[in-house]
């Protein structure tokens, strides 16, 4: 059967057994046969799963039936094209009582492994992937992860968008859900022999015994052009739902610019090992750095503080009272307002501590009480992945939010600080993207499978501390590691970038802030993990690179310390250990920064565009931690519309020396470790 959407000129063929075969545009074939129409789980009672594949129902006129282990079960896969998109909607019904659906995998999209073939995805602000055997974790459904497990990608939280997409030479194929209530899925791939496997394996929400019967489409269109043509496609999409918050609604202190200066008040750069207080405790002792910084950006300074916590570094969900007392940082508060800069603290997330794996001797433990409001898996361990572990930051469990005792720890926790007069949480560390993790209790107030339902869930406690954080007079903002996903974007107004985080098996693109930039901002990020990444004794450029990546990407800046305010390379990385050239990194810093307060209708408040004109300019070599040698592009470059409707194209040059570039065609020279606004 054959399915055209004219308007983007894509066809689609199933085969015989409901699978996708062909996948055309333009009269090029662009997919690869897919073996499946689609896979899904169900669970019992017990919690035991059972995962079937189309291929073992018997299809009749559209319909999968007569599954030996489940004759009950019927399976249809609706699929129809209209102008711009082919769509596809299953069902499933005839569900035993016994019997819950927890996900479905459909439509089941592959492209040929190749090269010059790139994948898109919305992964940590998003990331290119040329070779997809690059990434060593191999592709599983997502489920409940325990310890020592990687959760993968899933959406809403590591992946802030429900959509992907593979280009090849300007010719692309975009893969999406439409999905208003935001149901959890993994946006995933898989390389299948020759072939690279597309999924959105997507959590019903239901009930034992219940039919899935989602309103809602997955669509397949054909996009001309890279990344920025997914991007596109989806903000048309996204921007007709109800949930994004308006256009411009930041705080008069994020129009100024501030600069995010990220530093640990106890030891030296690690997260592990010795806690002694160093040499920004107490916290007032910051203060001259501080007030050098502001001086010499010209912009108020958000000092964002870890290992802050009185409890232990990294230990959730207590964090209130701050180590060495409230008057200790009631004094660096006052400091940093009187003298017109801020105060952010990090936090780490609704996960639980029972013990703490840095600090020794914190160890609240968990009562029987208490475990009955964590997550739980689907034969009702009680486990966590997140951080989780004797060489992480502990030992312990997750919070079900959907759980009012949990609920009140959290937002208590929150108003503490709010209370305190805090401008700036990162409250939802480890809550990637603002999500929640996978529960799969029965006792809990919320189904027994994952769904549409937890995004409800989180977007009301973010609503009710936004609620009590207003009623209360304050206007403390929250935000949480990585960009936000989109239906959290509404209450998380300023999130920790983490780019740095898809660097080793791609290049990371700003698709979350080509969506949703001027509504929900980042900063650069503490940049964690990159040292895992880039072997920085011979990458001299490489934090630079990184900076300039944030400030194209209309993030506001951020430096991570070690000690007496200088620069390091990013987090978690000792201190001892040889720091960047201070001196461009900091002239790069000031420069961008200028830019940035110059131009707020772009850089705060614009909407991303696509590359009007080619830019073409120098590259930099670096080499990665396993020896190999990489070149990038020596500069970053993006394309803006104000609210106005002006537009201008940023590049910055992010070399110690004066670099030409190229503007279609056109030579401009940039400056070293500066930008360019082209009107
Ligand atoms: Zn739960």
């Amino acid at each position: 059967m054959d399915f055209t959407a004219i308007g983007t000129g894509l066809g689609v063929v199933l085969a015989d057994n409901g699978a996708i075969a062909s996948i055309r545009r333009h009269g090029r074939e662009l997919g690869a046969p897919a073996a499946e129409a689609f896979t899904m789980e169900l669970l019992d009672r017990n919690g035991e799963a059972l995962r079937l594949r189309s291929r073992e129902f018997r299809r009749e006129g559209g319909v999968f039936t007569a599954h030996p282990a489940m004759p009950s079960l019927k399976v249809a896969i609706a699929v129809r094209a209209d102008r711009d998109f082919v769509r596809f909607r299953p069902q499933v019904t005839g569900v035993p009582g016994d019997w819950v659906v927890s996900w479905i995998d459909a439509p089941q999209v592959c492209y040929p492994l190749r090269q010059g073939i790139d994948l898109v995805l919305p992964l940590h602000d998003g990331v290119i992937i040329s070779d997809p055997t690059l990434r060593k974790a191999p592709y599983h459904p997502i489920g409940f992860a325990k310890r020592g497990q990687p959760y993968g990608t899933f959406y809403p939280g590591r992946a802030q968008l429900q959509c992907m997409a593979f280009c090849r030479g300007g010719d692309g194929v975009y893969f999406a859900a439409q999905d208003p209530h935001c149901a959890t899925k993994a946006v995933e791939y898989e390389v299948c022999g020759e072939a690279v496997r597309l999924s959105l394996q997507t959590f019903t929400g239901c009930d034992f015994g219940q039919d899935y019967r989602p309103d809602w489409d997955y669509v397949l269109a054909g996009i001309d052009g890279d990344w920025q043509s997914a991007a596109e496609l989806y903000r048309d999409w996204v921007e007709a739902q109800n949930w994004l918050p308006p256009m411009a609604d930041y705080p008069e202190w994020m129009r100024q610019s501030p600069v995010v200066a990220i530093y640990p008040v106890r030891g030296h750069g690690r997260d592990v090992g010795e806690m002694e207080p160093n040499c920004y405790f107490l916290y007032v002792n910051a203060m001259p750095h501080i007030r050098r910084f502001q001086k010499e950006f010209g912009a108020p300074i958000l000092a964002l503080l870890m290992h802050w916590e009185g409890t232990a570094p990294w230990a959730p969900p207590f964090v209130w009272p701050p180590f060495g007392g409230e008057a200790a940082l009631a004094k660096f508060r006052d400091a940093l307002h009187d003298s017109g800069n801020l105060l952010g603290l990090y936090c780490s997330g609704t996960a639980w501590t029972c013990s703490s794996s840095i600090l020794p001797g914190y160890a609240p433990g968990c009562t029987p009480e208490q475990e009955r409001m964590m997550l739980r898996g689907p034969k009702g361990e009680l486990e966590a992945s997140v951080c989780n572990g004797l060489q992480s930051q502990r030992l312990g469990y997750e919070l079900c939010l959907a759980e009012a005792p949990a609920r009140k720890i959290v937002l208590d926790e929150i108003l503490k600080m709010a209370d305190f007069g805090v401008d700036y949480a990162q409250f939802f560390d480890q809550n990637h993207g603002g999500c929640v993790h996978n529960c799969f209790a029965r006792d809990h107030h919320h189904p027994p499978v994952p769904g549409g339902w937890q995004a409800a869930m989180q977007h009301g406690v973010m609503a009710e501390a936004a609620r009590e954080i207003g009623a209360r007079g304050r206007s403390m903002l929250l935000g949480c590691e990585s960009a936000a996903a989109d239906v959290y974007a509404q209450f998380l107004s300023l999130n920790d970038a983490r780019a740095s985080f898809v660097r080793y098996y791609g290049r990371p693109i700003p698709m979350q802030q080509y969506v949703l930039h001027g509504r929900s901002a980042n900063f650069a990020g503490n940049q964690g993990g990159t040292r895992w990444i880039c072997d920085f004794s011979r990458s001299p450029y490489n934090l630079n690179r990184r900076l300039a990546y944030a400030f194209s990407a209309g993030d506001l800046l951020s430096v991570t310390l070690k000690e007496d305010g200088h620069a390091h390379w990013c987090w978690s990385y000792e201190w001892d250990r040889p720091a960047p050239p201070q001196p461009m990194f900091w002239t790069l810093m000031r420069n961008l920064n200028q830019v940035r307060r110059q131009y707020p209708e772009y850089l705060l408040l614009g909407r991303m565009q696509r590359d009007a004109a080619a830019v073409t300019g120098e590259t930099c070599v670096e080499y990665d931690c396993e020896g190999r040698k990489r070149e990038f592009p020596a500069f970053c470059h993006s394309t803006w519309q104000a609210p106005d409707g002006r537009r201008a194209l940023i590049a910055a040059n992010y070399l110690d020396r004066p670099q030409r570039l190229a503007i279609d065609g056109k030579p401009t020279t940039v400056a070293p470790c500066s930008a360019i606004v082209v009107g």
